[in-house]
């Protein structure tokens, strides 16, 4: 490619919000033929939003009530940096309550957050982090937030479910027409995410997304883009978080949404300054009208 062709291409790109870093970066985007996109932040705003309170009946009849379960999610929340966490502490801010402090805090990537408050073991996280700890829960209702496109997030105090909390995240009001966008352009997109399998293809359904990959722990979320590339795709990464940076620089070329972490924007090498996923597309058009002219 010439030298002036991609000057001009990179001067639109940052026109319209879209930073490229280097040259390569403008050249290979017209390759991409598969754009995985991280859920969280990425399909939709990475707003989570506290929306049912469900504290459970223990084994004795026994249930906490909302309060307590509450001041139990924000006692375990309070020191975690998963968006999932700010939005357990807005809402429990709102309610006028201060978090208890806990001990032997430890997050557990990709499951939740386990402590200590005095002799009784915490923890909040998903399904998985319960089963690892023995602890039943509602199967039906999983579902039924699930399908909802609603997280739900379970808490747990002496090994005993206390509650369940269901979070929810709306999805970006540019991202169905992305998407679509992205299908006009003959290019797959590909929805990766941490979160339950049932979520995200409620998700998924909501942007008109068919191909989710769920389920996955942050450290696999490369792995996931590797395989792509090795089954012969050039992949694009869309991605804002912490989580994302390895994945992002696996990829042939990555998009870091503006309002992400700087991590995912130091890595990546382009960034979309409006945060917006048409931009994926109007970068992909951009960067096949730029070869096409020097060809
Ligand atoms: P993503 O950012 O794609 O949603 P993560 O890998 O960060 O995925 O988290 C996966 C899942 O682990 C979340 O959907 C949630 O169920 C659980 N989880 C992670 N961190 C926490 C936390 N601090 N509190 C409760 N649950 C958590
Ligand atoms: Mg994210």
């Amino acid at each position: 490619a010439t030298p002036v062709a991609i000057m001009v291409g990179t001067g639109k790109g940052a026109e319209m919000g879209v930073l490229f870093k280097s040259a390569e970066a403008l050249e290979t985007l017209h390759n991409v033929d598969t754009v995985v996109l991280d859920k969280t932040g990425t399909v939709t705003q990475g707003r989570p939003a506290v929306t049912d309170i469900l504290p459970a009946v223990r084994a004795d009849g026994g249930s906490m009530s909302e309060k307590q379960l509450l001041k139990l999610a924000a006692a375990l929340e309070k020191s975690s940096e998963h968006p999932l966490a700010e939005a357990i502490m807005a809402l429990a801010d709102q309610r006028g309550i201060v978090a208890r402090s806990v001990a032997d805090f430890r997050a557990v990537p990709g499951r939740g957050v386990t402590a200590r408050e005095g002799t009784n073991p915490i923890a909040a996280g998903n399904a998985q982090l319960m089963a690892e700890l023995g602890i039943d829960v509602d199967r039906a209702q999983l579902e039924s937030f699930a399908r909802a496109g609603k997280t739900p997030l379970f808490f747990a105090k002496n090994g005993e479910l206390a509650g369940t909390i269901a979070v929810a995240d709306e999805v970006k009001p540019t991202s169905p027409a992305a998407i679509a966008a992205l299908g006009r352009l003959g290019v797959k997109a590909v929805m990766l995410t941490g979160d339950n399998r049932l979520t995200a293809d409620a998700i998924a359904r909501a942007v008109g997304l068919s191909d989710v990959i769920a389920d996955v722990l942050p450290a696999d979320k490369e792995r996931h883009v590797r395989e792509l590339q090795d089954s012969g795709h050039v992949v694009a990464m869309v991605g804002d978080g912490i989580n994302d940076s390895p994945a992002l620089a696996r990829s042939d070329v990555g998009l870091a949404i503006g309002t992400g972490a700087d991590v995912a924007k130091e890595g990546a090498d382009v960034v979309l300054m409006h945060s917006d996923l048409l931009d994926v597309a109007r970068a992909i058009e951009l960067s096949r009208a730029v070869i096409r002219n020097i060809k």
